[in-house]
């Protein structure tokens, strides 16, 4: 596939239009954010390969179904964090903690500029960014591309799943390969009522494993 950019400019409307095959995600980011609001215009979609990128400017994971976003967190994970609680969890672990998180129509479909905005606005109060629900790998893509545009700023990350990380490494999704490789600390595992006692630092239930990632 070739790498290109191409630029139309109407110049009765004023439109630009920006056509992009083969670029890297890092690329499209930096291109989408230069061009500030605009929309997807029939995205072409890749012709082969199973790599993770993005093949056109504005589509479905630009947003994320969200439950709700909160600050200052210092129990989820190291250090006081902003936290991105997403909406949606296929899982449904017996006697969760959070069942308002299961359907994603308790959130909102919201896209992940705003999310970065509000977490960005509050970064120095913050040590680093946790991602958790709902089930964050439900929204794969969405949550591959959050992540992505958080490491690109700088922060640390932490993403907690009801899944084992064996479990979504044999899925063999590059948006979840895309995500472990991004993150800092995955912590992993449904959620065992009867495993409560002794968590330690983050868990909600024992069998649950605090994963470095970097
Ligand atoms: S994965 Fe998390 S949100 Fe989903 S049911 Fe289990 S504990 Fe609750």
């Amino acid at each position: 596939m070739s790498n290109k950019i191409t630029f139309i400019l109407e110049p009765d409307s004023g439109k630009l239009t920006a056509e992009v095959s083969g670029i890297s995600a890092n690329l499209l980011i930096d291109l989408r954010d230069d061009l500030g609001t605009s929309q997807s215009l029939n995205c072409g979609k890749p012709m082969e390969g199973p790599s993770w990128e993005p093949s056109c400017l504005y589509d479905d994971r630009q947003y994320i179904w969200l439950h709700r976003i909160y600050h200052n967190s210092v129990v989820d994970g190291p250090g006081r964090r902003s936290v991105i609680q997403v909406a949606g969890c296929s899982i449904r672990c017996p006697g969760c903690y959070v069942p308002e998180t299961h359907s994603r129509h308790n959130g909102k479909k919201v896209s992940i500029s705003s999310i970065l905005e509000e977490i960005v606005s509050k970064r120095y109060e913050n040590d680093g960014v946790t991602i958790l629900g709902g089930e964050p790998f439900d929204q794969s893509d969405s949550v591959a591309e959050l992540v992505l545009r958080l490491k690109k700023l700088g922060f640390h990350i932490v993403v907690y799943t009801g899944n084992t990380i064996e479990k979504l490494t044999a899925k063999d999704d590059p948006s979840i390969t895309n995500t472990l490789s991004h993150i800092d600390l995955l912590i992993d595992g449904p959620f065992e009522s009867s495993l409560v006692a002794e968590t330690g630092e983050y868990r909600g239930s024992s069998n649950q494993r605090v994963l470095q990632r970097k």
